[in-house]
């Protein structure tokens, strides 16, 4: 629902070129863009983390459509030199992946290699060991496979009908919106024990879709690419103590640091929203001594940004938005701006 407003929002937009129109205004110095996945289209049907993907077709247009609307693609230590020389004659973007995904390196490379694109991965360090819990990937494949799922949301196990596509949906929305509101621990707990009741490998879907130790190496070790960290477990720093968190953020980065030979600078927050990357954490990413820190709060890079490297927002690109048209859109810097409410920092 909010997918489909945002859409008519966008589509708006772009109808009156509102894009043309605010950019000078809106676009800044700069934009960091957020992706996941990429690799080919999946089938048309239930596939909620579809927004996590985009094709491969889809990024190649994205950096030729960023290098056309005037930006040049950096590195994200060139991005924190230039916020922090303030200069301004020319605008720029940094293209970063989350989590590390085997296509990243099977499908994403070979189109950042074509285009001569630099890219930055953020990655938590249980991912390619196998011990990932990649949870909203497991509910997803669970629904999927099922008529019927049992669940607890708090009152006792209760089952909740998944025999067709919208009712996967209606599963899949109401048991992720407890997971991502309880306790993280509890969380982990509750996912573990539905993959048991299912028989759902979380190893074995770790190891499916997320680079090894090796693969990492390799792709560490291609000159346009910059490995970042992203904590050990993938936990919401916002909801752990500040002890813990500083823990996630230091041990996921010492493991980068021991097995591809250098310390990662740039740290990405897990989920990156306000509720999982909030204000009392931006200081702890600097203490936990990262050069820069991203959300994926929505928005482009300002001059203002210089003194809050440790909160840059992000753009999505987004599986639900694969269209010249959003791109546009978001390399104007309009709609975030809007949404914003003309505010430029979002660091509260
Ligand atoms: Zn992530």
């Amino acid at each position: 629902m909010r997918t489909r407003l945002f859409r008519t929002a966008l589509d708006t937009l772009h109808l009156f070129r509102l894009d043309r129109l605010g950019a000078s205004l809106a676009q800044g110095a700069g934009v960091i863009f957020t992706l996941h996945c990429v690799r080919p289209a999946a089938p048309a049907g239930f596939h909620p983390n579809g927004l996590l993907e985009v094709t491969p077709e889809f990024l190649r247009t994205a950096i030729r459509a960023t290098r056309a609307s005037g930006c040049t693609i950096v590195t994200m230590d060139e991005a924190v030199a230039r916020l922090q020389s303030g200069r301004s004659d020319e605008r720029f973007a940094v293209f970063t992946l989350d989590d590390g995904y085997r296509d990243n390196l099977v499908h994403a490379l070979p189109v950042f290699e074509e285009e001569d694109c630099p890219f930055l991965i953020y990655v938590p360090s249980d991912f390619p060991t196998g011990a990932g819990e990649l949870w909203w990937l497991a509910l997803e494949r669970i629904i999927a496979g099922h008529r019927s799922v049992r669940f607890d949301l708090g009152a006792g196990e209760e089952s909740f009908a998944c025999a067709n596509d919208a009712e996967k949906e209606q599963a899949f929305n109401t048991i992720y919106a407890h997971l991502r509101a309880i306790d993280e621990d509890a969380q982990r707990a509750a996912i573990h024990r539905m993959a048991e009741q299912h028989g759902f490998d979380l190893a074995a879907l770790c190891a499916e879709e997320i680079m090894d130790v090796a693969e990492l190496k390799t792709i560490a070790a291609h000159p346009l690419c910059t490995i970042g960290a992203h904590t050990v477990t993938h936990r919401a720093i916002a909801k752990l103590s500040p002890e813990a968190a500083l823990v996630e953020m230091r041990t996921g980065a010492d493991w980068l640091a021991e097995t591809l030979g250098g310390r990662p600078k740039h740290f990405s927050f897990p989920y990156g929203d306000p509720g999982s990357a909030a204000a009392r954490d931006f200081p702890l990413a600097r203490e936990a001594g990262f050069v820069s820190a991203v959300t994926t709060r929505k928005g482009m890079l300002f001059p203002e940004h210089r003194d809050h490297l440790h909160a840059l927002p992000r753009v999505s690109l987004n599986g639900h938005y694969q269209d010249q048209r959003y791109l546009d859109l978001f390399l104007s810097g309009v709609p975030f701006l809007i949404a914003a409410k003309g505010r430029k920092l979002q660091v509260a």
